[in-house]
């Protein structure tokens, strides 16, 4: 596979383009800026030659802001005023972000609670905005020190599940920064992006990204440079910060309790497990040495240790493959992306679920913005956009209420967008001029269990008999996740049509929860659904047989209609009792016991039918 170039610290970037936009991993953890010099990405390194930026801001009390390294080495002598992990919070409330794990050792402001959240530091009160455009901030001096210009704009990676809250805090923090937005990217997206470019091959990759703080796993499939996403899935909680989290646990209970309480020895406590980490990917054990502990651990130990979280990373992987009804067999790559994956835990737990090794010739740093840099050429106009189109999927299925308060699916769950999908409808009720849409997102059965994102109404519709109208109803989501309902009576062209966010208020959790509650409840949603279902279609043989009767009872003759008021008490009852298959069977037998009578209803109209024709006719014969 052909692999892209890409700079090693220190390298110097060669000529820059002629328009200047980068591409920013804005990392929970450590953030990196890219750009095309002379025709290829470069990750841009600062003065020492490090190209990973750590998404630490330490605000001092004589104003100075310190990005970086240089913050995130003071954090355990200041941790107070030192803010670290700051991506989790974009989007959060200070009530949320107050009861987080990672807040602990942070003062928040109480008479802000209702507003923005903040945090208070010797500088004074700061939100995640303004952390996260310090970050982009120092990022942009970067870049415009070593491309010497000034830039046009950036394209900003994002988690997949980011909500529009997090990245409406995202472009916030750009603008804060003063840095245009070109488009916020996904960052598996992003990932894939980096890897596609220069392969010609054909197949189906799943992107594998452990950070410091989020997972995001995702299916895509390639084919000559187009990438299309086939599924995502993922956990806004999960990283290596929680691998350090385990291990500073697993510490903390050998050592002294007390002075390990304080605020930074906590921070020194982490850090010194995240080292033990990161030395454990070199070596197969390591000694332990701190406050007065000592001992050693090796890589089984350590595997013991995080077997929960590594756990949690492949029942993802099964999701997902699961949405897209994928087999592992169906894989042909696994990219690894983040800092985390470079775990031997995770790299053997990957390789191990998907029956190969996963690829890593990519940088897993740098994988993401190497794919933001790329992105950010094609849309500042530097290259064509020919040469690749990126597409998404709708997290959760799209639908309409239908009778019954059921739920019928228009648009499933993982569907690539841009989309549109119509389906036929039909009124009711004999004589129905409107009827009224309801359109919800989610993955159960019943309109109660589904998320409610809009109603409407179709005016307009000719009246007819129950089932006669045809009613077109139409689902498209354009580019940027925007859904629009279109309802049409098709014989008057009577239209209504609405616009909505289907994205509006969800958040990871959210669509996390609604799939979970799918999966637990799928067999009682079936029983429900066939439930439903039956009643509606016996209610529609009720009523058609009582409408006949009110047109030609005379027809029938006392004895037969007994019969048929007795079935249809007997089905009645069975409704009640909820037996779906009694039902049907009742239905059925109603429908045979009300057969004679319906031919002998239709004999009658053909007759009244040929009488009229003969009528027609004879003025013309006279
Ligand atoms: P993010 O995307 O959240 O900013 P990164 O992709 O930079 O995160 O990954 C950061 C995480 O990767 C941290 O938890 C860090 O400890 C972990 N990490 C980096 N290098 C290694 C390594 N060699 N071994 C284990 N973990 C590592
Ligand atoms: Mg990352």
């Amino acid at each position: 596979m052909a692999l892209l170039q890409i700079s090693e610290p220190g390298g110097k970037p060669a000529k820059p383009a002629h328009r200047l936009a980068v591409g920013i991993d804005l990392g929970t953890t450590n953030s990196l800026v890219s750009a095309s010099c002379g025709g290829k990405i470069e990750i841009l390194p600062d003065d020492d030659g490090s190209y990973l930026l750590p998404s630490v801001v330490r605000y001092r009390a004589d104003g100075e802001i310190i990005v970086g390294n240089e913050a995130k080495q003071s954090a355990a002598k200041d941790p107070g005023n030192t803010i670290a992990s700051v991506k989790r919070w974009l989007g959060k409330s200070q009530t949320e972000i107050a009861a987080s794990d990672h807040a602990a050792r942070y003062q928040f402001d109480p008479d802000r609670e209702q507003q923005a959240p903040a945090l208070v530091t010797a500088a004074g009160s700061k939100d995640p905005v303004q952390v996260s455009a310090d970050i982009l901030r120092s990022l942009v001096e970067r870049a415009e020190a070593c491309l010497k210009g000034k830039l046009e704009g950036a394209v900003i990676t994002v988690p997949a599940y980011f909500n529009d809250a997090q990245r409406q805090q995202t472009k916030d923090a750009a603008q804060l920064a003063g840095v245009k937005v070109l488009r916020l990217l996904n960052e598996p997206t992003a990932a894939a992006v980096a890897y596609g470019l220069d392969s010609k091959e054909q197949g189906t990759v799943v992107v594998f990204d452990l950070g410091g703080g989020t997972f995001d796993v995702s299916l895509l499939s390639l084919r000559q440079g187009v990438f299309e996403v086939l599924a995502t899935g993922g956990d806004t909680a999960l990283g290596g910060d929680d691998f350090d989290q385990a291990l500073a646990d697993y510490l903390r209970a050998r050592i002294d309790k007390q002075a390990s309480e304080e605020a930074s020895e906590l921070v020194v406590l982490h850090q010194y497990a995240n080292q033990l980490k990161h030395d454990l990917g070199e070596n197969d054990s390591v000694d332990i040495d701190f406050n007065g502990y000592r001992g050693s651990l090796s890589r089984a130990e350590f595997a013991d240790i995080c077997e929960p979280l590594v756990k949690r990373t492949i029942n993802t992987c099964r999701r997902v493959l699961r949405d897209a009804g994928k087999t592992t067999e169906d894989i042909d790559n696994i990219v690894l992306v983040g800092g985390a994956t470079r775990m031997p835990v995770i790299r053997e737990a990957v390789a191990d679920y998907f029956g190969k090794a996963p690829l890593t010739d990519i940088d897993p740093d740098k994988a993401v913005a190497v794919g933001a840099g790329i992105q950010a050429d094609v849309l500042i106009g530097n290259k064509s956009s020919d040469d690749f189109l990126l597409l998404d999927v709708n997290p959760l299925s799209l639908g309409i209420e239908t009778m019954g308060e059921l739920v019928e699916k228009i648009i499933p769950r993982n569907t690539t967008i841009p989309v549109a999908k119509a389906q036929e409808f039909t009124t009711f009720k004999d004589g129905q001029t409107a009827m009224s849409l309801h359109v919800v997102q989610g993955e159960r059965e019943l309109v109660s269990d589904c998320r409610s994102l809009a109603r409407f109404e179709l005016r307009g519709i000719p009246p007819m008999v129950a089932g006669a109208a045809k009613i077109r109803v139409t689902f498209q989501v354009d580019a940027d996740g925007l859904l629009s309902v279109i309802a049409e009576e098709l014989s008057t062209g009577s239209k209504s049509e609405i616009q909505i966010k289907p994205s509006y208020g969800l958040d990871a959790d959210t669509i996390e929860q609604m799939l979970q509650a799918s999966h637990e409840h799928a067999s009682e949603d079936r029983d429900i659904r066939a439930l439903r279902e039956a009643q509606i279609e016996a209610q529609q043989i009720i009523d058609a047989i009582y409408a006949a009767i009110d047109a030609d009872g005379e027809l029938l003759e006392e004895s037969e209609k007994a019969s048929i008021e007795a079935a249809i008490a007997e089905l009645r009852g069975a409704m009640q009792e909820s037996k779906p298959i009694r039902i049907q069977e009742l239905s059925e037998e109603l429908n045979r016991l009300s057969g004679d009578f319906a031919a002998r209803r239709m004999d009658l109209h053909i007759r009244s039918l040929q009488g009229e024709s003969i009528d027609s006719v004879e003025p013309i014969g006279k």
